[in-house]
């Protein structure tokens, strides 16, 4: 059996780089997550890996026992001591009330960029491309991640899209570190920036900026929506796909099927201090304990995972058991076939079929050649100081009635030389000159702008006549122009 220390009998001095064994902690999820796990444990021990692993507790159970975050303090204590974790998939609960354990370890440990390889074992697994070798870098921390929502209205939810400048300089800087250290050609950015000109903009411009500094490397951009479907057809085209958060999540389950399955994917969440490992997959509730789940994407993040504790021996030799697996036809029920797969093997008898394997090299398939290569580390640009001057705000309102009386109401709340000059409705111009055929709902934004600026007590003036008129406030956000650009999107039809 694998040695599982409890964190007291942790000795400090292994977290130093020369320790001999490395500390994983290890989180055995829900649904088919302990299944895949024990399989997964049962590979790494008999590769002769050097690892201690130390059982962490979170997800279904914790929640179940009151904990809205999904984990303990303990497994906080276990996982800043380690430094590294395996983690199985885990069951988010749907609806309201708690939130996503994954986003919270993700941001709360800092794992910035999430790398999922996405290759294909043609012809052993079924794919249309058998060229197909992807890896998928994904923002890991922003975006329409941070989970910031409101109900503001009636009729009208939100959901705060978050991107920094210094978040998308490391992710676009490890992109191209990575594709430079792993001799990748190119990079290709998908962004949906010409509808969401400051987020994905941002996301943009810094690629290109960073790019310059990786002449060697060639670089592309790509609408989301087109990139996401060129990916599906003809996904050979693409070497590395850089994309912010969401993007690339539905990116990563869309290369992952188009090259055999979801099943098969592995992924790594890197930081500065910690890294974690998993599956691309979920819980797969609906194949839990049956026996029958693909263990392959744990089992080959747990490879990722070696790589980065610099064991690449152990790491080559479970990946090339693993190939030898699947090139002898030995497959789990997702990947099995009539014609190219032999034996449809359930969990454990895969990792039997994988653990028998060990010392053996493909045949057909590329055999593995991962390096102890050192960890990428990324610095960011010192911070851009810019000359901020507000010109302006933008009122929420929640309100019922025609937009005519609206704006007479507003226009009496005109102060300290702002004046209204534009109401939207769900980001469309609706006064003045608005459109009759336009939807509307309770919730409209209405833009009070000076040419001069402004201070924060002018601002607060506006608000308190646009309160004293009657109406219900629901937020604000000033506008600014930095370096004398606005920053902030004109309205639909402005
Ligand atoms: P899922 O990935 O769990 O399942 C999608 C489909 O793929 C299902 O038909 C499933 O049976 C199949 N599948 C997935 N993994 C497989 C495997 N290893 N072997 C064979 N078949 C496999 O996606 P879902 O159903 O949308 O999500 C289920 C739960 O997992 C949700 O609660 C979700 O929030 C959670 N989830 C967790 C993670 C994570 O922990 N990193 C990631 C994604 C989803």
């Amino acid at each position: 059996m694998y040695h599982v220390m409890a964190i007291s009998e942790v000795p400090t001095k292994l977290f130093s780089s020369k320790s001999k064994v490395d500390l994983v902690a290890v989180a055995h999820g829900d649904g088919i997550g302990p299944e895949i796990m024990t399989a997964t444990l049962r590979v790494l021990q008999a590769s002769g890996a050097n690892v201690n692993f130390l059982p962490i507790e979170l997800g279904a159970k914790v929640y179940e026992r009151g904990l809205t975050s999904g984990i303990t303090d303990e497994a906080w204590d276990t996982i800043r001591a380690a430094r590294v974790v395996l983690k199985a998939p885990i069951t988010t609960p749907q609806g309201g009330g708690v939130k996503s354990l994954n986003v919270t370890l993700r941001k709360t440990l800092g794992l910035f960029a999430n790398v999922r390889p996405v290759p294909t074992y043609h012809p052993f697994v079924a794919t249309a491309h058998p060229g197909m070798d992807v890896v998928i870098v994904r923002e890991n921390e922003e975006d329409l991640y941070a989970g910031i929502e409101h109900r503001q209205t009636e009729d009208v939810v939100q959901c705060l899209k978050l991107m920094s400048r210094p978040g998308c300089e490391r992710i676009a800087r490890y992109a191209f570190a990575y594709a430079k250290q792993h001799g990748r050609r190119k990079v290709t950015c998908m962004t949906k920036d010409n509808i969401m000109k400051l987020t994905d903009g941002l996301f943009h411009r810094v690629f290109d900026e960073v790019g310059r500094e990786f002449p060697e490397i060639e670089k592309e951009h790509m609408i989301i929506d087109i990139g996401a479907a060129k990916l599906a057809i003809d996904p050979t085209r693409f070497d590395v796909i850089l994309a912010p958060n969401l993007y690339g999540d539905i990116l990563s389950d869309i290369a992952a099927e188009v090259a055999g399955s979801v099943g098969l994917a592995a992924s790594a969440n890197v930081g500065p201090e910690v890294a974690m490992f998993e599956a691309v997959h979920g819980s797969a509730p609906d194949i839990a304990g049956l026996g029958v789940a693909n263990p392959s994407g744990l089992l080959l993040a747990s490879v990722l995972m070696l790589v980065h504790l610099g064991q690449a021996d152990a790491a080559n030799r479970i990946q090339n058991a693993w190939l030898s697996t699947i090139e002898e036809g030995i497959h789990p029920a997702d990947i099995f076939q009539l014609g190219s797969s032999l034996v449809r093997a359930g969990t454990e008898a895969f990792a039997d079929a994988v653990i028998a394997r060990l010392g053996e090299t493909p045949r057909y398939l590329k055999p593995s050649s991962f390096e102890a290569t050192a960890p990428i580390r990324v610095e960011t640009s010192p911070i851009r100081e810019a000359e901020k001057v507000t010109v302006g705000v933008d009122v929420f309102v929640r309100w019922r009635g025609p937009v005519e009386e609206l704006a007479a109401r507003l226009q009496r709340a005109d102060a300290e030389g702002m004046t209204l000059g534009m109401i939207t409705n769900r980001g469309v111009k609706v006064w003045p000159n608005g459109l009759p055929e336009t939807t509307t709902t309770d919730h409209w934004r209405c833009r009070f702008t000076s040419p001069v600026p402004v201070t924060g007590g002018d601002v607060v003036a506006v608000l308190s006549r646009v309160v004293g008129e009657g109406l219900d406030l629901v937020k604000t956000e000033t506008l600014c122009n930095f370096d004398g650009l606005p920053g902030y999107s004109l309205g639909q039809g402005q």
